[in-house]
């Protein structure tokens, strides 16, 4: 299996700016086509539950996975197809939507907190606090809603603030990872074609009609904004200890292979295992075992 935590066409390096352009959505690296995507996600769907098996069993590191993209990109699908088979009890997800009253009167990354992973645990989030420099970007008016001192009018919102902003989220994250916690950041990059064609066919398909949500299609007006909005964040926010990964998205296929190609060598260098057991602990279960034994 390529290791494909060093694909220049999917890391963003850190430090270096780079554009949402700069990566190419129908990518496949070696892949010939579906039918070896889907044979080796298989595979690597496997080898996560026995990785998982044993961050549960050593307790030490949590996993956050997040997940950015435009609409119809595929983040439920991948959550879907990457996630199954994991043990549910060490795996949760969340999906983040506009703040409720109560959210909006904490500062925006409160509601985060209660939902990071504990240790052992896979947290993953659908949408996170990077919707603060992305949807609020294009929409700078929903930061009247927050009630920031600095923020009385959209006017004050210059760019000193998204640098304030993604300084915070990098803050957060070394925090993150310096207390125990891996942070893997996906950004699902499909194109502006795919994303009308995922859109008629969620029109067309009655069994996916429910899908479909004229605001997204209103939000696509917004696309180019959309797209600087992503490149400054990755740009800015993608660090040595959290870097971003562009996932190339017009392929579910490819996609869901390279998320999983990832995820599991990211794992792979915490360089777990079953935990072993002192002397004492050994000896008691040798006790246990004759016990057992003499019943
Ligand atoms: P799906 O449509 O596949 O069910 P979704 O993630 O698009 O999944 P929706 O309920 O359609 O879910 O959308 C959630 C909306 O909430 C998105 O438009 C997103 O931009 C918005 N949102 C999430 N976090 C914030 C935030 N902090 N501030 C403002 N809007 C946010
Ligand atoms: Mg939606």
């Amino acid at each position: 299996m390529k290791n494909m935590l060093k694909d220049p066409k999917i890391i963003v390096k850190p430090g270096k700016k780079v554009k949402v352009a700069d990566f190419d959505p129908s990518y496949k690296g070696v892949l010939n086509g579906k039918d070896e995507g889907v044979k080796l996600l298989e595979e690597n769907v496997s080898a996560m539950i026995e990785l998982q098996d044993k961050l549960y069993a050593d307790n030490r590191n949590a996993v956050l996975i997040i997940f950015q993209a435009m609409d119809a990109a595929g983040k439920d699908g991948t959550i879907k197809h990457v996630m199954s088979g994991l043990n549910p009890q060490g795996c949760q997800v969340y999906s983040f939507k506009t703040p409720s009253h109560i959210e909006l009167d904490h500062d925006y990354i409160w509601r985060t907190y209660s939902c990071l992973p504990e240790r052992g645990r896979f947290g993953i989030f659908n949408r996170s606090y990077y919707e603060e420099v992305l949807v609020v970007k294009v929409h700078p008016e929903y930061l009247l809603a927050q009630n920031l001192p600095s923020v009385r009018s959209v006017e004050k919102v210059n760019n000193e603030f998204w640098e304030n902003r993604y300084n915070q989220i990098n803050n957060l994250e070394m925090h993150l990872v310096e207390n125990g916690t891996m942070v893997l950041k996906f950004f699902l990059n499909v194109s502006k074609d795919e994303q009308k064609k995922r859109f008629l066919d969620r029109i067309e398909d009655p069994a996916r009609n429910w899908k479909f949500s004229s605001a997204d299609v209103k939000e696509r007006q917004h696309w180019d904004e959309y797209m600087e909005a992503y490149s400054d964040m990755l740009s800015a926010t993608s660090t040595e200890y959290a870097p971003w990964y562009v996932i190339p998205a017009d392929r579910k296929w490819f996609m869901r292979y390279a998320v999983s190609n990832i995820i599991i060598n990211r794992l792979k260098e915490l360089n777990i295992d079953y935990p072993e057991l002192a002397e004492n602990e050994k000896a008691r279960l040798e006790e246990a075992k004759r016990m057992l034994e003499g019943e």
